[in-house]
């Protein structure tokens, strides 16, 4: 039998991920259940509405700002190491939520905490970042609402990591990462001025902001609340909100998408081939033979076609209902399942590949970058 110890989840915002089970990391690490909060929101995504997003960090606070018509933002990040794909679409989605929602949004090409962890130089990181961007708006992120930068030339997010600098300890930074190079442990100190940035006065001063992102970022979290409580005197933040969406499993059955593994995962940039071969050859939930899979059904729970089709690309949320259903009770072959899902992604990927085409020019300009 599993002991607790054999539970604990490892979250490292450089490294590996493990989260054995998701129900630990509310005692682990003090994160607050999300599903509570989903009556009292409005119009709830649909990852929220079906558990993608399960934890939180003082969520209530926007909620009730978000209710009110008040002023708030939502600020989160990706590295530009590579061509956005699944993990990163669901951190721009729900940017693009919150900003629908009524948020300032911000979104910070972590192009500093790219070259302290990935080692990629910044003239790098600069050509990908606008590939990042085009895809990005072509999601539907509205930069007239919206403020898009590069870590490594916004002035005032490396001034409040230089402040940040004197307000911790090297004993506070380990205890929360780990044994680290000091150039993460700088990184870490400017992600926490992305996240307080859209409480400057140049930004219209405190207000409730979300963070929303996997859970292995929490880390980066905690840090920050830290920070905004030590400086609130000086700069009067309101501590960060966040929540926290899953860590999707790879396509071939692994517990995580990872770079490192190609079959694993597909950018939104990737050939219609690559995509739909990658599909075909991905692991299911689905039993030996087919016979067994009509007679038992299938596994959904750990099968990652449906994850990929319930997470990202079926609205419906009586559609997912069903499929889930006709799985459990052998009336859906994975063959079947396979082909159904093949012929939605690649059209959601081939819409957004000609709609990013066009924005490429526009994302240069907003990235200043000729
Ligand atoms: S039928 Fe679909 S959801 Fe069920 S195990 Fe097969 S591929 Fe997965």
């Amino acid at each position: 039998m599993a002991n607790v110890e054999d539970k604990k989840s490892v979250l490292d915002p450089w490294g590996t991920t493990v989260v054995e089970d998701y129900d630990h990391l509310y005692e682990e690490f003090g994160i607050q259940k999300f599903k509570p909060l989903l009556p009292e929101i409005p119009n709830p995504s649909m990852y929220m509405r079906r558990g993608v997003i399960f934890g939180h960090r003082d969520f209530d606070r926007v909620l009730e700002t978000m209710k009110q018509g008040g002023d708030f933002a939502v600020m989160s990040g990706i590295k530009p190491t590579g061509e956005f794909h699944l993990g990163t679409l669901m951190t721009a989605r729900e940017i693009i939520y919150f900003q629908q929602q009524g948020a300032k949004a911000f979104y910070a090409i972590a192009d500093i905490e790219a070259y302290e962890d990935n080692k990629l130089p910044f003239e790098e990181t600069e050509k990908i970042a606008v590939g990042n961007v085009a895809d990005l708006l072509a999601l539907g992120f509205d930069p007239k609402n919206g403020y898009i930068y590069r870590q490594y030339t916004e002035h005032r997010v490396r001034n409040l990591a230089v402040h940040f600098g004197a307000g911790v300890t090297l004993a506070t930074m380990k205890a929360i990462y780990g044994e680290r190079h000091i150039g993460l442990y700088l990184s870490a100190l400017v992600q926490a001025g992305d996240i307080l940035m859209p409480q400057l006065k140049y930004f219209d001063g405190p207000k409730p902001t979300v963070v929303p992102v996997g859970v292995d970022q929490d880390a980066h979290l905690r840090l920050t609340r830290d920070l905004a409580n030590k400086f609130r005197r000086k700069f009067k933040f309101v501590a960060p909100s966040s929540t926290y969406h899953k860590i999707l499993k790879g396509l071939d059955g692994s517990p995580k998408m990872s770079k490192r593994n190609p079959m694993s995962y597909f950018t939104l940039n990737e050939s219609s081939k690559s995509i739909a071969k990658k599909i075909s050859n991905a692991f299911t939930g689905g039993r030996a033979t087919v016979e067994e899979q009509k007679r038992l059904g299938g596994v959904p729970e750990i099968c990652p076609i449906y994850e990929i089709e319930m997470c990202h690309f079926v609205e419906d949320d009586d559609d997912v209902v069903e499929v889930y259903n006709c799985c459990k009770c052998g009336s859906l072959l994975c063959g079947e399942h396979k082909a159904r899902t093949k012929k939605i992604i690649l059209k959601f990927v081939e819409d957004h590949q000609r709609k990013r085409e066009k924005l490429v020019d526009k994302a240069r300009e907003i990235l200043g970058i000729k």
